[in-house]
């Protein structure tokens, strides 16, 4: 990836589509590939085999915690762990691949995101050296594995507002924890918590719980509909004494951890989602090769082949959106001295630059998960609602991503909430982005370049998806102002709206950069049309959803927004059927995803 120009977060929705280098897979460095290998081989021949005797613990979690624990030897829970406290620190690229490829078995995968994510990085990011040194090794090679408690019953989204209190003892020398903490991934066999209590009331703060505390304990484990394999059980604290230097962080300051790392869970999460939609793609297409119905292979239908297309776009407008974000974060780190004493500070806000995309990768991410889950299962009939074929599995193991790491509404509130914040702050020139639309919108309608061999058309309904979307919020902001947190609905729009936009920006850049000598270069080429098509027109959807309502029955103001939607929106032309059927053939040719 080239450039010097540090990676700003959203402004997707303001620069000019291919005007600065994306990172892509086409950009793996060997050793990423590597690396890739290496997490492949280890899910084929480790988890894979016991993926049957994993889901069906009957309360056992050792066959589980034996993967994790051989995951540890051969290095993969150690990518986000510094080098200094017995970590690989290797960069979010190699790392976001291996999510990808864990993402393959549900409860493994969430075994491993509770681990070597939410539970080992707020030390990583926020302990003292004292409990890095204590804690990272053991993390690092899964001799200790870790939890993070912030959930509880009465509090899930609106997370501040937990009861579980920390009250200091009289000399000081402890914080006396009382509380229950709600659905705790690994808390059947986690050695260490990350727990969320009110100091004095309502002093937000995070505290290190050693597992074997006294008063500590976990309740039954939760019945669920998927991640079966998975242990998700309440933490209870009744008078557990924890000393003050397992303080984490700050008194007050636990929102500051909560949120962060909740922000990296996300970026995680999107990719892992991706990881879960290749393998369902691929044993559907197998599957689809195999079963014969009507004298033929049901491959040979249209009505699944094109199946079988949507899921292959979706998964590589996915891939493109997700390895883009993995680049900015690289770039950003890479150029942070190491040395710093305030690194891990600097690397977390190097991550929060871009918490716009990491929300729309996990609101994205885990809809096209449960879009692909759902088609997989079609694709199978009958055999797919059985517990004897892959699709059932993966079909109930999807649902919880659209629910965790922030659900998938709050997410959405979220994306336009954060990316406004940042323009009121100058921190993204949006209202110049604003002038420019209307600059357009003073002048003819352009024409619609022709469809040809490049991405000329591709890359023009891209700016013209961005203007509507700049336009269309803008609307909604001049009309609720401060009251437009309050307009929940349409903030949902405005959010599908950005994340079409990055979805567009993030396939037709990649597109704009692929060799045309690489082989597979074409078939991505169609994938990018296709993916145009979709989300172009989406974009167009919302936008008139938006307007319309703006207009609220004003006949003069309708008829205002809707000539600027005129101005703005054309049809794309591009022949979404004819592009689904050849990469059908090309999906069902290779039986699995086929961008590769
Ligand atoms: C299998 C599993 C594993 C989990 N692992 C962990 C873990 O390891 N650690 C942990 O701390 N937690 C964990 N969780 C908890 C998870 O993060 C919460 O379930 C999630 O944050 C939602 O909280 P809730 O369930 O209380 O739902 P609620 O917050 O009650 O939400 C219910 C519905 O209301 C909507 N809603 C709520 N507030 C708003 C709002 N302001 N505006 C619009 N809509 C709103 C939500 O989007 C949702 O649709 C896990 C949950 C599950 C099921």
């Amino acid at each position: 990836m080239s450039g010097t120009d540090k990676p700003m977060g959203s402004a997707f929705l303001i620069d000019e589509v291919g005007s600065k280098t994306i990172f892509s897979p086409e950009d793996f460095t060997d050793e990423q590939r590597m690396f890739g290998e290496t997490v492949k081989r280890f899910m084929d021949e480790e988890v894979e085999p016991k993926s049957e005797e994993l889901d069906h613990p009957d309360g056992d979690f050792s066959v589980l915690v034996g993967l994790l624990k051989k995951a540890g030897e051969v290095g993969l829970l150690m990518t986000d762990v510094p080098e200094e406290y017995g970590g690989l620190g290797l960069d979010k690229t190699t790392s976001m691949l291996c999510s990808e490829l864990i993402g393959r078995q549900g409860s493994f995968a969430v075994t491993y995101g509770a681990h070597t994510g939410i539970g080992t990085l707020p030390i990583t990011f926020f302990g003292t050296t004292e409990q890095k040194e204590k804690w990272l090794p053991l993390l690092a090679t899964g001799e200790k594995l870790a939890a993070y408690a912030l959930t509880e019953p009465g509090s899930g989204s609106d997370a501040m507002a937990a009861k579980t209190t920390a009250v200091l003892s009289e000399d000081g020398s402890h914080y006396v924890l009382n509380g229950t903490k709600m659905w705790i991934t690994n808390a059947g066999f986690a050695d260490v918590f990350t727990v969320f209590c009110q100091v004095d009331g309502n002093k937000f703060t995070a505290f290190l719980v050693e597992a074997g505390s006294e008063g500590l304990s976990t309740g039954t484990e939760e019945k669920k509909l998927g991640l079966k394999g998975s242990s998700t059980r309440m933490l209870i604290l009744e008078d557990v004494k924890v000393p003050v230097g397992n303080l984490l962080g700050e008194i007050g300051r636990g929102h500051k951890i909560a949120f962060n790392i909740l922000n990296f869970g996300r970026f995680k999460l999107g990719v892992g989602t991706l990881g879960g939609a290749k393998t369902a793609l691929e044993f559907a297409a197998r599957y689809a090769n195999e079963r014969k119905q009507f004298g033929k292979p049901i491959s040979s239908f249209g009505a699944i082949g094109q199946k079988l297309a949507q899921m292959s776009i979706q998964c590589y407008a996915l891939e493109s959106m997700c390895y883009r974000v993995a680049g900015y974060m690289d770039q950003t780190i890479s150029a942070i001295d190491a040395s710093a004493p305030d690194y891990a500070q600097q690397v977390m806000a190097a991550i929060e630059e871009f918490a716009v995309e990491d929300s729309i990768m996990k609101v994205h991410g885990s809809e096209v998960l449960d879009f692909v889950v759902d088609e997989a299962m079609q694709v199978f009939g009958g055999y797919g609602y059985s517990c004897e074929y892959p699709a059932e599995r993966a079909y109930r193991d999807s649902r919880i991503n659209r629910i965790f790491e922030g659900t998938n509404e709050i997410n959405r509130l979220l994306i336009p909430g954060i990316l406004l914040k940042r323009a009121m702050k100058g921190q993204l020139p949006l209202f110049g982005a604003i002038a420019k639309v209307e600059t357009v919108l003073g002048a003819d309608k352009a024409p619609l370049p022709a469809l040809g061999e490049g991405l000329d058309r591709e890359s023009f309904l891209v700016e013209k998806a961005k203007q509507l979307t700049i336009h269309a919020a803008n609307q909604t902001i001049q009309k609720h102002m401060a009251g437009l947190k309050d307009q929940q609905e349409l903030l949902m729009v405005m959010a599908d709206m950005l994340i079409d936009v990055y979805a567009l920006d993030s396939v037709v850049g990649r597109g704009l950069q692929l060799d045309p000598q690489a082989s597979g270069t074409g078939l991505k080429l169609l994938a990018t049309r296709a993916a145009v098509a979709h989300h172009y027109a989406s974009v167009v959807g919302k936008a008139e959803r938006l307007y319309t309502h703006l207009a609220a029955g004003d006949q003069n103001q309708l008829d205002k927004h809707l000539a600027v939607l005129d101005k703005l929106s054309y049809r794309s032309g591009i022949d979404a059927i004819g592009l689904e059927r050849q990469l059908a053939a090309a999906t069902i040719e290779v039986e699995n995803y086929p961008f590769k």
